[in-house]
């Protein structure tokens, strides 16, 4: 895996590479712990940054069963998405995230959040068609310099090959 050494201007926090560590390691818990001190941080400026952020401490507290804390996380990132109107991430990962929880059999929260995606996506959005995901190119499975996992149709793309880590802004070549 390429690194690269250019200095950004934001160092990556620690937190940052603990919780996406701690998340890939199925050590829920203390991720939902260092995200959630994340989220905590005064100066966190980037909201697309602190929605993914809210969106893993979600997950996380899903994943240990605390499904409440959990859901609030989750409704707040996604509402991070669209006060940023990053329509088309609110979407995906809004269809995701209803996914999982359908599949833990939390069909209430599922459907709290699949309502929450609709009422927030303006009609004029350009959403992507079902198709539009196969034409996106791989990606690394997680950013090489903070851990975050990497979705392709979750991403942004700064040019054809080229996405966003949406953790830490780093630029990701495709595979
Ligand atoms: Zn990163």
């Amino acid at each position: 895996m390429r690194r690269r050494s250019m200095g950004y201007q934001s160092p990556i926090p620690v937190e940052l590479k603990q919780a996406n560590a701690k998340m890939a390691l199925g050590d829920y818990s203390s991720a939902a712990y260092h995200y959630e001190a994340l989220l905590r941080e005064p100066n966190a400026e980037n909201t697309k940054k602190r929605a993914f952020f809210s969106i893993m401490a979600g997950r996380a507290r899903i994943l240990t069963g605390q499904t409440s804390t959990g859901l609030a996380h989750l409704k707040r990132g996604l509402m991070r998405l669209a006060e940023g109107s990053h329509h088309i991430q609110l979407y995906r990962i809004g269809l995701r995230i209803a996914e999982e929880l359908r599949q833990r059999n939390l069909l209430k929260e599922a459907a709290e959040i699949s309502a929450l995606v609709n009422a927030n996506i303006p009609a004029t959005a350009e959403l992507p068609t079902e198709h539009s995901s196969h034409s996106a190119p791989r990606l690394p499975a997680a950013c090489a310099v903070c851990g975050g996992p990497l979705r392709s149709d979750e991403v942004e793309w700064l040019t054809p090959r080229q996405a966003e880590c949406p953790f830490c802004n780093t630029p990701v070549n495709a595979l």
